[in-house]
């Protein structure tokens, strides 16, 4: 750890840093910040830095609201296109030292902990799918910026160079991007990242998310993560790909196996599966994620797996076979609005799960599911995802399995506030409804 230490205070002096913003995220994926000098940076990297909590969502009650940020010397980086400024990211622990029950950190640090008891790593690779629109107009109706399409090639318009720059200020923060490209809808971007562990993917995902709003707002564009900001065409996802590792081996990929697939990955996809209705709230937080969740628009709306289906809810992608690093499952519900480290936590508990119980998977569904009646689907067995806010958090309610994974603090915090999203949202009038009901009669 003193090495590291001497990395970061050594690069703070080489490369010309003035700040160093100490990032951490709230319950909510929400990213919160504060900043010292350099003078600070080494009492900070040794005792963390005390700071009140209370003033936080999901972050401690007044009585008790001092905590402290421990910033993680290995996230160390400067902010490209902010000149002499740098960040890291926090853990965040209560004044005797021990882990603050509120830090999404500290949840997904612990969840990493149970697998690695049963000797396993975690791996994440996301899809993130968003918006580009003019700021001008955004207290309206947002508009697209493009017409474009599913990987229509443009060479130099105005929102395919604002994505080229956001790929190069990633990679220039070390985090290597594997494929861009417009998506279906209207100014609909997507930047997938290439896989790393959990822990550091879900900071990754929180500092892309940034830097992409940041180079857009430089060009008085407006980056989007909303699931469903346009009617009538494709919502935004962060499908996500997801591999386990026993040291160096992908303990997903077996070569014998039907698929390649072993029986570790099986019984862990099963988990998912058993448990997707429970983890919906996390992966889809937001009253507007269920507007995504339809049929017709390439989200998953059933409980269900395939080698190549779009409908499924779990693809096994078998495009790089004989790969074993390839070897893994994506999963389509989560949104890019959603907490990837709460979200990350409830999956990798879910597989692990299913690991622990020998679950087994159901059989592969290859109908496109969309075209089913709800009869059909039934004869299936197949179950749908919750189909609003509502319904999302009373599965995760019941779910033993989320609660634990999550602990008390964030569980009932993530509660309350969500139901209280759900009240305010029941209760509004919407234009929909004067629309169609104040004339009516
Ligand atoms: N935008 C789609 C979704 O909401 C995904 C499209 C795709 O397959 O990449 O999940
Ligand atoms: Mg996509
Ligand atoms: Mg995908």
């Amino acid at each position: 750890r003193d090495s590291q230490f001497d990395y970061v205070l050594r690069s703070v002096e080489e490369r010309g840093v003035k700040f160093i913003q100490l990032w951490f995220s709230d319950v909510l994926g929400i990213p919160k910040s504060f900043q010292i000098t350099p003078a600070e940076l080494e009492d900070a990297l040794h005792d963390g830095m005390t700071f009140d909590g209370s003033a936080i969502d999901g972050f401690s009650r007044v009585q008790e609201s001092d905590v402290i940020a421990r910033p993680d010397p290995t996230t160390f980086t400067t902010i490209p296109n902010e000149e002499g400024v740098a960040r890291m990211l926090c853990d965040i622990s209560n004044l005797d030292g021990t882990a603050f029950e509120g830090c999404p950190r500290n949840v997904l640090r612990r969840s990493l902990e149970s697998a690695k008891a049963v000797g396993y790593s975690f791996f994440a690779a996301p899809e993130l799918e968003y918006f580009y629109f003019s700021q001008e107009d955004l207290k309206d109706r947002p508009t697209p910026l493009d017409q474009g399409s599913y990987f229509e090639l443009t060479l130099s318009d105005f929102p395919t160079s604002i994505r080229r720059d956001t790929v190069l200020a990633l990679e220039e923060m070390g985090i290597p991007v594997e494929y861009a490209q417009h998506e279906d809808s209207p100014s609909q971007h997507e930047i997938d990242l290439r896989y790393t562990d959990a822990l550091t993917m879900a900071d990754n995902i929180l500092t892309a998310r940034l830097i992409i709003k940041q180079i857009a707002a430089q060009r008085r564009v407006f980056a989007s993560f909303m699931p469903k900001p346009l009617e009538g065409v494709q919502g935004s996802g962060m499908h996500t790909h997801f591999s386990l590792f026993k040291g160096e081996t992908n303990a997903f990929f077996n070569p014998e196996a039907p698929e390649e697939l072993s029986d570790t990955a099986s019984k862990f996809i099963a988990g998912v599966l058993h448990h997707a209705c429970e983890i919906t709230a996390i992966t889809n937080q937001w009253v507007n994620s269920y507007k995504r969740l339809v049929v017709g628009y390439e989200a998953p709306v059933y409980v269900s797996w395939a080698r190549n289906n779009r409908s499924a809810l779990v693809r096994v992608p078998v495009s790089k076979r004989h790969n074993p690093d390839s070897a893994r499952f994506e999963y389509r519900s989560p949104d890019p609005a959603c907490n990837p480290y709460l979200a990350f936590a409830v999956v990798l508990g879910a597989g692990l799960k299913g690991i622990e119980e020998g679950y087994s998977l159901p059989p592969e569904t290859n109908e496109n599911l969309f075209e089913l009646t709800p009869r059909e689907l039934a004869k299936l067995g197949i179950r749908s995802l919750p189909g609003n806010l509502d319904e999302a958090i009373q599965e995760m309610e019941r779910s033993e399995l989320v609660a634990q994974v999550l602990g008390e603090h964030v569980f009932e915090w993530f509660i309350r506030n969500k139901r209280d999203e759900w009240g305010r949202y029941k209760t509004h009038v919407s234009k929909f409804e004067l629309d169609r009901y104040l004339r009516a009669l």
